[in-house]
């Protein structure tokens, strides 16, 4: 399982060291014909309207929407903003891979930054992990096909639809894996379940 990290602007390193950690090979996309040698995505935070720009620049929205439709994505902060389906700002062109609107910049500005206990059920466990939020995205609108994962101030802030999974902070700067876990390792588990039936 090798794991993309689209790495055009933002916050692209700590992400690598996540994947490392979970076992897994990871590799900087910077070029949409990339998308072919990963397995899964990960649309790291940055800034969305210069995302939108640079994606805009390398051709990347139609390649990744189509890789979305068989591989996993996790996108943290603008990776949620760029993976939505509507934002309040015009320079920003969404993926429209979840089934979410968000506002950016909604928790404040970079001086509001914060960092807060957030409990997270996922698999029907519920962990409580630090999550750091960085003029953080608000997810306004939801559809009925996506599961919340964690709420901040009873708003969600970590959703998941199929295989994908979108979050208003950033686990990476807190050494959190468990989303990176639940995006990208589900693949080695089964496999790793039918090779003990096997045996
Ligand atoms: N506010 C940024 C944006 O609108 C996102 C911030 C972040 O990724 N930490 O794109």
């Amino acid at each position: 399982m090798k794991i993309g990290i689209l790495a055009l602007q933002g916050d692209v390193e700590k992400h690598s060291h996540i994947i490392s950690d979970l076992g897994l090979e990871s590799m900087f996309v910077r070029y949409s014909d990339e998308l072919n040698e990963v397995d899964g995505l990960i649309i790291p935070g940055g800034e969305s309207t210069t995302l939108t720009k640079l994606m805009n620049k390398s051709h990347f929205h139609k390649p990744i929407k189509k890789f979305a439709e068989k591989h996993p994505i996790l996108g943290t902060c603008a990776g949620m903003i760029m993976m939505s389906k509507n934002v309040n700002h015009h320079l920003v062109s969404p993926l429209g891979i979840m089934d979410i609107d968000v506002d950016r910049n909604a928790y404040g500005r970079q001086v509001h930054s914060f960092v807060d206990k957030l409990p997270v059920r996922l698999n029907g466990d519920t962990k409580t992990i630090a999550a750091t939020f960085i003029r953080a995205p608000k997810i306004t609108n939801i559809g009925k096909n996506v599961e919340i994962l964690a709420e901040f101030n009873n708003e969600p802030c970590a959703v998941k639809q199929g295989q994908h999974i979108a979050l208003s902070f950033h686990p990476e700067l807190n050494n959190i894996t468990l989303f990176h876990k639940a995006a990208f390792c589900n693949k080695g588990s089964l496999k790793q379940r039918e090779s003990s039936y096997a045996a």
